[in-house]
Formats: structure tokens, sequence, C-alpha cells
């Protein structure tokens, strides 16, 4: 891949020698005027670079007689253009079109061209088209180019892309999204912050003024701009004077999650809660007075109120062992996660349809929804977490962590995370200093 970036970079490079040359040698003076896009002057190039462009074999001598004859035309696209109609417009066959749109998945993307960005239509001096050019976003170009057969090869053309390590904190004062705005990070950066955070913090809930963070993440250039940020790859939250530590790792399979500093993982084995967009209508209570029977009666799970037909998770990976009708519990679903640990989701309203008892679930699979059925009064979750058949608050009980690191990898682990939670600790303190001079 990388590779493959440097050298559609030298492409890029040779390209724009060949139409430079073109441009001074073949395209009479008259015919300049109409184009939109003159080649800008070159930059010096260092004689060994040319050297090395001049003798790259990726350019045949009919397609530097092509390239020589080029006539380039920008297009700006407009709103509700599609690629036809802008065929259409600059007088380019259909056969070609339909070539290139067909040619294979990459050819399909030129259907998906947008509104306010540019097309460039490189034609022979007979109008026959070259070559189409549409710059998809700020790293990748989406080339199609007509080939000796008559057919188009596709392809994308990636700017090498260069990643540097910047750092941020804050402290909340109004919310976690205005104040990461203020300290520099992007949307998606304060995305993947509560996301490695989700697990420990609730971030709706149980931020508070004076709360902190710092976090080292990528930045990713191409021609020393910034076009986009890129991983989070050590992180501290501070949340109500407890402190979590997060730590990129990657895998050798190239699956990268958040860990602590000793290799826990920071995702847990549960998610606190089975359903989005809930009101907690009644906490674990041990000695509750029952709303319908109206006498003191334990309420050993949480209670969260939420429109008939909201959507239930399983918080957990485990097994169906019962789903049917229960007394009050009206429809119910009880989850088994390993030996150790099961979930009850009562009240609902249906279940989810394909599954029975016996089926095995993934952490946020859906398992049914938010009804009414059995002893309640209205809409909600009745949610409960056992621990070795103990009813436990589901609230507060200790999560277990998802799967750690394994001990065969954690040297690896050490030493790799290493560098990333230095910078972490040179950031607070950088930070430390700036604020107590
Ligand atoms: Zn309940």
């Amino acid at each position: 891949m990388k590779n493959k970036s440097y050298k559609s970079l030298f492409l890029g490079v040779c390209t724009a020698i060949v139409a430079s040359t073109s441009y001074a040698l073949i395209v009479p003076e008259k015919a300049k005027s109409n184009f939109d896009s003159n080649p800008q002057p070159l930059p010096a190039i260092h004689s060994e670079a040319s050297a090395l462009i001049i003798s790259s074999p990726v350019v045949s001598p009919t397609q530097e007689k092509a390239k020589l004859e080029f006539n380039t035309f920008t297009h700006k696209i407009k709103k509700g253009e599609s690629l036809s109609v802008i065929f259409s417009k600059l007088n380019l066959s259909k056969k070609d079109l339909h070539s290139i749109t067909h040619a294979n998945d990459l050819g399909k993307q030129f259907a998906s061209i947008r509104p306010g960005k540019s097309l460039v239509v490189n034609t022979d001096v007979d109008g026959l088209l070259q070559q189409l050019i549409y710059q998809k976003n700020s790293i990748d170009t989406l080339e199609a180019t007509r080939s000796n057969d008559g057919t188009f090869d596709i392809e994308i053309i990636s700017k090498p892309t260069e990643r540097r390590i910047n750092n941020a904190h804050a402290t909340i004062n109004s919310s976690l999204f205005i104040d990461g705005k203020e300290a520099g990070l992007s949307d998606k950066t304060i995305m993947q912050l509560a996301n490695i955070f989700a697990w420990d913090i609730d971030f709706a809930l149980s931020l508070r003024k004076g709360d902190q963070f710092t976090v080292v993440y990528e930045e990713l250039f191409a021609d020393g701009k910034k076009i986009d940020s890129g991983n989070i790859i050590s992180a501290e939250f501070v949340n109500q004077h407890h402190s979590f530590t997060a730590v990129r790792f990657e895998d050798k399979n190239g699956n990268a999650s958040y860990f602590t500093p000793e290799g826990k993982s920071m995702r847990k084995a549960f998610l606190r809660t089975p359903v989005d967009f809930a009101r907690i209508s009644s906490r674990f209570n041990l000695k509750r007075k029952h709303p319908v029977l109206n006498r003191i009666r334990a309420h050993k799970g949480v209670d969260y109120a939420a429109r008939t037909g909201t959507k239930i998770k399983t918080t957990g990976d485990g097994k169906i062992i019962f789903r049917g009708r229960k007394g009050g519990y009206g429809r119910v679903v009880i989850v088994q996660h390993g030996q150790k640990y099961s979930t009850l989701y009562a009240h609902m309203s249906n279940f989810r349809k394909g599954q029975r008892a016996g089926s095995h679930v993934k952490q946020g699979d859906i398992i049914g929804y938010v009804g009414k059925s059995g002893l309640a009064t209205g809409s909600h979750l009745h949610y409960e977490f056992r621990v070795n058949g103990v009813h436990r608050n589901p609230l507060t009980v200790k999560l277990p962590h998802a799967e750690p690191i394994k001990d065969s990898l954690l040297a690896e682990f050490k030493e790799r995370t290493q560098p990333l939670l230095t910078k972490l600790n040179s950031a607070k303190a950088s930070n430390l200093i700036a604020r107590h001079p």
C-alpha cells in the first residue's frame, strides 16, 4: 500500500512533466485559452529524482505519445448533474461512459460523483476520451485511463500521507464536545475518546465540571496540510477523581483495541445498560414498595422507562437459556454468560425473530423489544444482573473486563505501548507546567 502511494507520487510528477512538455511542444497557442486548468509551473526537481523518473518503465512510448496529445478540460460538477448528463454536455461517447462505470467496482464509484467537486477530462485531438480524473477526497483520486484495446483501466491513486503525533488537554467546563473542540480536537477524535472510555464513564450522566482528559493522537497530513485526524494512541480521563488510562495496541492481524497499561481490555465483558435513550425509572432496592402490588417487595433489578418497541440489547456474549412468559416478568429472556453470570430482560412486547432458547448471542445483539407484558404499570425494561445466582445492582456491580492481553503477548505489549504512554505522561507534564509556570 505504502509502496503504491510513493509510486503514484512519482507517476504524478512524471505525468506533469510529460504534460507540460506537451503544452510547450504541441498545443497551438490559440487552443491554450480554452483550457480551464493550465499545468502549474514545475518546481525544480533534483537530478537524481528526474533520472529515476525518466528511466521508469511505467510509461510506455505509446502512452507517452497519447499524453503528449491530451486536451485537458476541468468540469465543475453542478447540483443534480450525473456523469451521464456531463458526458452529453461535453459530447463524450455514451459507450465510453458505460465501459468506465462497468469496468469493475472502482468504475462504479464514478456514478457517485458529488456536486461542487471537479472532473478533469483528457481527450485526444479528435475529442476521444482518453482519461477521466475525479478527486474523491483529499487523499484519493479516481482515474479511468483508456488502454490500447479501447477499454478503460480504473485505479485509485492515493497521495502519500504522513502521520504526525499531537496532544491535547482539557478540563470539562460545559461538555465533552464543547471542551474537546476548544482543546483543538476534531469531532471524530472526540467520538473516539468517548468510545474508548464508554465502559468506565457514563458521559451522559456522570461527567462533572472539573473532570479532565489528556489525549495523544495522530493527525494525517498530505502535501504539508492537515487532512484528517487519525487514531488516538493513548489517553487519560479523570472522572470524579477516578483516573482511567488507555493505550492502543494492534495485534498481528491488524485488529486494534484499547487496553489499560497493565494489558486489561478497556472494554468490559458487559455493557452497563441494555437500552439506548432510556431513563432509569426505578433502581435496585431491596425494600421497595411495589407500585402494582402496593406492598414491600424487593426490586432486584433496574427499570428503564422507554417507548414500546425500543430495542433491547444483550449486555454480554452468552447463550439464551430462557425465552417465554414467566409470571410477573411477562415476556422475558434470560442469558447465561459463562458459568458465573446471567442477565434477565423482562416485560418485553416482542422477542427478536430467529432466536430461541439455546441461541448464542454477542454483546450488543438485539434480543427483544421494550413493552409492558406481565406485572408492569407502563412500558419499561426490567433488567437483572446475577453473579453466581445472586442478584446484584446492575448500575454498580463491578463488571469484568473483556479478554486481556494474553500472557504470551504481555512482554511485547509492554514494549510496544511504553513509548505511547511516555508521550501521554510528557503531555500531562507539559500541561502542568503550562498551568503553573
Ligand atoms: Zn423492575
